[in-house]
């Protein structure tokens, strides 16, 4: 058990900033997820605490101890790859007992270690692949032996960099509700990196959301997804993504599509007439009327133009105005292309954002106050 500091940490490799200037405080326990689209230096920010990369400004401090310059076998932390590091020539057995063989967990008795690989493989689902050699499994059979590996051993930090992304969609949620649950992973403290919102918003107790190597927002899954600080974190959770519209404060509400409809200025947001800002509604906000019977707030109509279905939702693309709004519909109000629609959408789920070009903070504190209904399950739901 310890607590993971990262103060001012800075990584460079050559004219790229992998990571600038990172400061976190991960506490004593704490499942703490970093996600980032794909080079917005996730894996070098890990590596870092791992001591796996020398870095460049700044310290890592683990259980209170300044690791800065501290070799990786002497950090205590047991990291798993998206690549899979398994011996060739073992059993998967053997791979997992391998690591409670070392000096460091030479202290655990055969029953012991029996019990750790027993919980450690039934919640992976490899139990049934134990006499098996890492030539006979499948990727993502070999991917879970091999976080297996890692979890099996006692560590100070688990350090996981992707460690579901060879898995298919299933078996990818059954383990994500599974890995939490899991008793070694639950005591200790884990950095998880991942660019899937999801997986963040479901393992998370809180979440750093990386871009371009820095830190943009950090908090808890209702926090980045309630209020998201800014359009980038707004557009990377959720799909499709988050509708942004361009829009005119007139009146107490925001002027959108040209005039065509609005919607109000939510409580929080201080803005003033004449104001140029952009409005968030996210496909899974917008609900088509009779989807909900207690809907309430701003109706607007338009035409769909666009149905797919998409698993257990239909994805709509409807005109309004002069914008096209991506809704995701439940499917079962009968809603064809080319016919009419009303949707609501309810004022907390309006998120407002500075005007301007590329990604704008958010305005005010906005939502989230109130809201007694929904939640992040109405989010796995939706999608
Ligand atoms: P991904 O999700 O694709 O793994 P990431 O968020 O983990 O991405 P990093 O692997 O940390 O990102 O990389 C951050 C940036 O640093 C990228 O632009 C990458 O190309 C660069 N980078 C990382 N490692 C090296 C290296 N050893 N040499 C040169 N550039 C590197």
């Amino acid at each position: 058990m310890a607590t993971v500091t990262l103060k001012g940490l800075s990584k460079s490799f050559g004219k790229t900033h992998a990571v600038r200037d990172l400061s976190v405080d991960i506490a004593d326990g704490e499942f703490f997820v970093i996600l980032g689209p794909s080079g917005a230096g996730k894996t070098t920010t890990l590596k870092s605490v791992a001591g796996l990369v020398d870095v460049d400004g700044g310290s890592v401090t683990i259980g209170g101890k300044d690791v800065t310059l501290v070799e990786p076998y002497n950090r205590n932390v047991a990291m798993a790859f998206e690549s899979y590091a398994l011996y060739p020539q073992k059993t998967v057995s053997e791979n997992l007992a391998s690591p409670l063989k070392s000096g460091r967990t030479g202290k655990y008795t055969d029953a012991q270690q029996k019990e750790r690989i027993d919980q450690v493989t039934t919640t992976l689902g490899i139990n049934h692949l134990l006499k098996r050699f890492p030539r006979e499994l499948s990727n993502g059979q070999r991917q879970r032996v091999a976080l297996g590996r890692v979890l099996v051993r006692p560590a100070d930090v688990y350090l996981l960099d992707e460690p579901l992304s060879h898995l298919d969609a299933k078996l990818r949620a059954a383990m994500r509700a599974e890995l939490k649950q899991l008793g070694a992973m639950s005591k200790t403290t884990t950095v998880y990196v991942t660019h899937d919102y999801q997986e963040a918003l479901a393992l998370g107790d809180r979440i750093a959301v990386l871009r371009e190597g820095a830190l943009v927002q950090i908090g808890t899954p209702e926090d980045i997804w309630r209020r998201p600080a800014d359009t980038f974190v707004a557009r990377a959770l959720g799909q499709p993504e988050i509708n942004l519209l361009d829009g005119e404060v007139e009146d107490g509400r925001i002027r959108l599509g040209g005039g065509a409809f609005d919607v109000p200025v939510p409580a929080g947001v201080d803005v003033r007439g004449g104001d140029r800002v952009r409005v968030g509604l996210r496909p899974c906000d917008i609900h088509v009327v009779g989807q909900r019977a207690d809907d309430s707030g701003p109706r607007l109509t338009g035409t769909v133009t666009l149905a797919e279905r998409l698993g257990r939702n239909v994805e709509l693309t409807v005109g309004v105005g002069g914008e096209q709004l991506i809704v995701l519909s439940s499917g079962r109000e009968g809603v064809d292309e080319g016919g009419q629609v009303t949707m609501t959408v309810a004022e907390h789920d309006i998120h407002v954002f500075a005007a301007g070009e590329g990604d704008t903070s958010r305005l005010g504190t906005g939502h989230g106050s109130g809201r007694t209904r929904g939640g992040l399950e109405e989010v796995e739901a939706a999608q």
